[in-house]
């Protein structure tokens, strides 16, 4: 008797994507953490390759909290880049030795493959620039078939218990960002409204297909416009995040393409509105939102799928109480760094170039250190802007109707 193959359910961007290689203007040999796995760290050992044998011994450094996944971690140039990344762009290790030497990290990226009890979801992270135009030009890369079994040697993350009624739920996020009528704030403000009623129903054990039916009515019955619209902005909270943005250097320091947004974006709010004092953030809105329309107008779908892309890849709709409600809270930050830099560099001609700019090196930033969002988040609560609401207030403009 065999086991049943667990069915696989694949996005669209999945089977889109292929690495373009030397072509690729921000790849993933430099400027983060290499890992290199346990098994592979001892196949390098063992090679008879001195160039090989070399960067083994003497740059790869051993992590504080060593596990099999990150057993050593390379030591990367002053430049910022891998040692072992040719001149012409290519992975020595690959060419010379072959896909099969490459470690799990290199061999996967930016794949990522979630099993569910009897179904693969794989995905792509955003943190690469191919997978980001995959994932976010294309109108319909959010849309799903099932298909056939994924490659054997792939590693995958098993997810060992799924909450009850986890497919409704997520099935009730996703409809909840997609309001055609609604902004994109609207949008991440109507899911914060659905995760708050997932999180206090979860805890008086109710049936949560119920509350994806509550909520459901809310939205079409023009409810959750009316709170949107009477929700007072949180000026002084976005004002606090836009500060820390031009003042902290920890988002940038080590990845190139952000090091050159932020001195743009740097170099124009001084130049329009003073980073000395605090930032008219009323005035900025006004200014600069034509920019950001143009941009939403060109290729706002992006930010549909940003938020869509979240919701199938994350954990989030697997999470609880207030694991769900940081976790969205931690997003909504994330949005708002977006949306501050694309509010300050929309006024360029190829919108779509800065939206997988900013994006995909935000998530580089953001998506691979594991702290920095939740010390932003932990930041803000001390600031007296954490709770819920106050998080939910973030998202909306002062110019917003
Ligand atoms: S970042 Fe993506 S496209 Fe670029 S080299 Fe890496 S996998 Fe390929």
């Amino acid at each position: 008797m065999t086991a049943t193959q667990p069915s696989v359910l694949y996005p669209k961007f999945y089977r889109d994507f292929s690495c373009i290689g030397p072509e690729c203007e921000h790849d993933c040999c430099q400027n983060w953490r290499i890992t290199i796995d346990r098994k592979t760290y001892k196949a390098y050992k063992k090679s008879k390759d001195p160039v090989l044998k070399e960067i083994t011994e003497k740059q790869m450094g051993r992590p504080r909290n060593q596990t099999d996944n990150d057993y050593r971690r390379i030591v990367l140039k002053e430049d910022g880049s891998c040692p072992l990344q040719n001149q012409d762009g290519t992975c020595y290790i690959h060419c010379n030795h072959g896909p099969k030497m490459l470690s799990r990290t290199c061999q996967t990226y930016p794949r990522s493959i979630t099993r569910l009890v009897d179904r693969m979801e794989p995905s792509l992270t955003l943190s690469c620039p191919e997978a980001a135009r995959k994932i976010l030009l294309d109108p319909s890369a959010m849309m799903f078939d099932t298909g056939d079994a994924l490659p054997a040697n792939l590693p995958f993350t098993a997810v060992g218990a799924v909450p009850k009624q986890f497919d409704i739920i997520r099935q009730t996020a996703f409809q909840s960002v997609l309001g055609e009528k609604d902004s994109l704030d609207e949008r991440l403000f109507n899911l914060g409204v659905f995760f708050n009623l997932i999180a206090s129903r979860q805890q008086n054990d109710q049936d949560l297909s119920l509350v994806c039916q509550e909520f459901s009515k809310m939205q079409q019955s023009g409810q959750l416009r009316q709170v949107w619209q009477q929700l007072t902005p949180g000026v002084k909270g976005q004002a606090w995040v836009l500060k820390k943005l031009v003042t902290e250097n920890s988002f940038y320091r080590t990845n190139k393409v952000m090091r050159e947004y932020h001195k743009s974006f740097v170099e124009k709010l001084k130049q329009d509105f003073g980073t000395d004092t605090e930032i008219d953030i009323p005035a900025l809105l006004t200014e600069r939102q034509p920019h950001l329309q143009s941009l939403i107008d060109d290729c706002g779908h992006g930010l549909v799928n940003l938020m869509l892309h979240w919701l199938y890849s994350s954990d989030i709709c697997r999470r609880t109480s207030d694991d769900l409600l940081h976790g969205y809270a931690e997003f909504v930050l994330k949005y708002m760094i977006i949306r501050f830099y694309l509010l300050m560099l929309a006024d360029t001609d190829d919108h779509k170039a800065l939206l997988i700019g900013v994006i995909h090196s935000i998530a580089r930033s953001a998506d691979h250190n594991n702290t920095y969002l939740k010390s932003l988040r932990e930041k803000v609560a001390d600031m007296g802007w954490g709770s819920h609401s106050q998080i939910m207030s973030l998202l909306k403009p002062v110019n917003a109707g």
